[in-house]
């Protein structure tokens, strides 16, 4: 199966507009609401990050998060399940992520290549989502015209403000031309 960058693309771009964000950091939480989908923070299991959840009894679809991770790690799981929902890669009723899935997802699509394509896509998404485009171009653009900070200093500021790791947004801005 081919990543489907595109697609990520404009789903992503569709939600960003639906729930009106328009400043960072990316409110994952209302994203995940306005496609119904609860948020529960789960127990810290050995070797879970999080899952997501569809029952068709109930009808209720559920995101887990590991409640022991920082925050930052727990709105990368969160958008990645996000993903998972939205790209339909859903199979039966649950899927789960293992911390070792998402430390590669937290490092780079790059380093993803060759694992799971549902994977790679998912971490995909949510680096689009809590990093979107526009969003990092223009609080770049700010932090450069406003500072003479180094390097590696720009990008622990950029990743604070997006509530994302410094490695998220170091391979964030490589991807986009400005890293
Ligand atoms: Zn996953």
């Amino acid at each position: 199966m081919a990543i489907r960058r595109k697609l990520i693309k404009h789903k992503v771009a569709e939600l960003i507009d639906s729930c009106a964000i328009s400043k960072p950091p990316v409110d994952v939480s209302k994203v995940a609401r306005s496609l119904g989908l609860e948020i529960v923070m789960a127990p810290d299991e050995v070797g879970l990050s999080g899952f997501l959840i569809s029952d068709s009894d109930s009808g209720r679809q559920i995101i887990g998060v590991n409640q022991s991770h920082h925050i930052n790690r727990r709105r990368f799981t969160i958008a990645h399940e996000i993903g998972h929902h939205v790209m339909g890669h859903l199979e039966g009723k649950i899927h789960v992520d293992s911390n070792t899935t998402l430390r590669v997802a937290a490092r780079s699509s790059v380093s993803s290549k060759g694992t799971d394509p549902h994977e790679v896509e998912a971490n995909s998404f949510a680096a689009e989502l809590l990093m979107p485009q526009s969003l990092v171009e223009n609080a770049m653009a700010i932090i450069e015209r406003d500072s003479n900070l180094g390097d590696d200093q720009i990008i622990a500021a950029i990743a604070k403000q997006f509530k994302v790791s410094e490695s998220a947004m170091s391979f964030r801005l490589a991807n986009l031309g400005l890293g």
